[in-house]
């Protein structure tokens, strides 16, 4: 028999549960990807994703080929396409491993259902998650809010249990051969070559993801506690567009941490590695949260929050901050980091979100579709988390009071300024105790520098100590209201 295996964002060969089941089922199998942007709603892939998915898939391409089965690529709608493929193949099966987001959610059951009703035999698995959305569930049956009992018990019910060892990838794949487009006409590199930042910050695919996996764990994993919340080290594993597009599996992660462990390169490191696995624990916390609220990547999970008294959005305030011409330094430095690389460091999210949302006054839903578009890790799931949180809204939100103040989170997690100095370079030569306030610097100082505020560097759109007594105005409106 012939099986279809329906690849979508589990992009790798290793520990992939409906690869696996195929091989055990049929005979032949069918590797696909379909490329149907407009059945994700709102959510499909933006431009940093797309060049991402260009290169993972031009690396599957190649690695399925090597095995014997060279990736079928074809256009959507997914179901018609499916139902073609399976008349060209002779296929009865088709296999795929699950998505989350809700409308891939509503899709995915609807082509279930239609294939099954046709005698197509369907099966779908886990190859993103720990423990799938639906798995734990808080005393009373329904679905958590806080993340520390939340990831107490996915322990409790098995989230990092090793003796369920992710299983190799195939060694040969006897394949039905069938027509792909070619990779190019999906569409999915830019039209304007922006992406050279891209190209060099990363490499999208299986074995770039295990290499990142491994250079992590020799680098970074001991220091993880300490480092990861300071943007100028490579403290952290950089793993989050390969886990976006199942390059990798969270539980090979865990795994190779665990065995790390066991191997004693990281002795005396136990902070360290609860931290990271409790990253890797936030990531599953966020699909927890989408897949029970999935209204979430447009209103605030808090109902609180529906009304919250936003301004008419200010244009220009937007623009400086997507372009990084905000006049606050470590603000600036992220956005531009983002631009270049299509990421950019947890705790420089973290501020921009809190400048945009709490300063700013600009909605955070504005911010949220910056970084889907720009960022090469957009996820719905993390991405709605992240703003949620630093916009006070979402589960076990930062309290809305908590305005973080770049300048200080700028002398505290980047107090020798090797951050700010490499994406704002025009800032290079203020001495430290300016860098993350040049508008204090004395004009000798600033001369000095060869600093002119307001030309070379922009004085800052907004008055830090204003801007938050605003913001917590507008929360006291909504709080007496409520
Ligand atoms: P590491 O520190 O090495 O962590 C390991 C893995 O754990 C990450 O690869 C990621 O998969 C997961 N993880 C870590 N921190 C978080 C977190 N706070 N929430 C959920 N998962 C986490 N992450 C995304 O993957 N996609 C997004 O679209 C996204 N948007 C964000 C928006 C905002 C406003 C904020 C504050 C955070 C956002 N994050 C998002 C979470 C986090 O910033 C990134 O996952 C992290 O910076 C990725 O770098 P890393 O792989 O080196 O992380």
């Amino acid at each position: 028999s012939t099986a279809l295996i329906w690849f979508r964002r589990d992009l790798r060969l290793a520990d992939n549960p409906a690869l696996c089941a195929a091989l055990e089922q049929a005979e032949r199998v069918v590797p696909v990807y379909i490329h149907a942007r407009d059945e994700e709603g709102d959510w499909a892939p933006g431009e940093a994703s797309r060049w991402w998915l260009h290169h993972s898939l031009k690396q599957l391409g190649h690695d399925l080929a090597a095995l014997g089965a060279p990736l079928v690529m074809r256009c959507g709608p997914s179901l018609d396409t499916l139902q073609e493929l399976l008349r060209e193949t002779g296929a009865s099966q088709v296999y795929w491993n699950r998505l989350y987001e809700p409308d891939t959610v509503r899709r995915d059951t609807h082509i279930k259902q239609a294939l099954q009703a046709q005698g197509v035999q369907v099966r779908s698995f886990n190859a993103a998650l720990l423990l799938e959305p639906w798995v734990v569930q808080n005393r009373s049956g329904e679905p958590y809010r806080v993340f520390t009992p939340y990831w107490k018990a996915c322990q409790a019910q098995g989230a990092l249990d090793v003796s369920l060892q992710p299983r190799p990838g195939p060694g040969v794949l006897t394949a039905e051969g069938s027509r792909s487009d070619p990779l190019e006409s999906l569409g999915l590199l830019p039209l304007i070559p922006w992406d050279a930042g891209l190209a060099k910050a990363w490499t999208p695919g299986e074995e770039g993801a295990h290499t990142a996996l491994e250079a992590f764990l020799d680098r970074a994993l001991a220091d993880y506690g300490e480092a990861r919340n300071l943007p100028d080290r490579l403290g952290t594993s950089h793993l989050s567009p390969h886990l976006h597009f199942g390059e990798i599996s969270p539980r090979q992660v865990v795994h190779a941490c665990q065995r790390a462990v066991a191997e004693g390169r990281h002795s005396g490191a136990d902070a360290s590695v609860k931290g990271f696995l409790g990253e890797i624990g936030w990531r599953e916390f966020g699909h927890h949260l989408l897949f029970h609220f999935p209204h979430t990547p447009l209103q605030p999970l808090d109902a609180r929050f529906e009304d919250f008294p936003w301004p008419p959005r200010d244009d220009d305030a937007l623009r400086a901050w997507q372009r990084g011409r905000t006049g606050l330094p470590i603000v600036d430095a992220g956005m531009r980091e983002l631009w270049a690389t299509g990421w950019m460091h947890n705790r420089v999210r973290m501020i921009t979100a809190s400048l945009l949302t709490k300063n700013l006054l600009i909605h955070w839903r504005e911010g949220a579709r910056w970084f889907w578009d720009t960022l090469v890790d957009a996820d719905l799931a993390s991405n709605t988390l992240g703003w949620q949180w630093t916009a006070g809204c979402g589960a076990d939100a930062a309290p809305y009071f908590r305005v973080f103040n770049p300048v200080l989170q700028g002398e505290r997690f980047d107090p020798g300024g090797g951050y700010v100095r490499h994406w704002v370079p025009e800032l290079k030569a203020l001495p430290d105790k300016y860098l993350h306030k040049p508008w204090q610097a004395p004009e000798s100082v600033l001369r000095g520098a060869g600093v002119r505020l307001g030309r070379d560097y922009p004085q800052p759109i907004v008055d830090l100590a204003a801007s938050r007594r605003q913001a917590l105005a507008a929360w006291e409106t909504l709080r007496q209201s409520a």
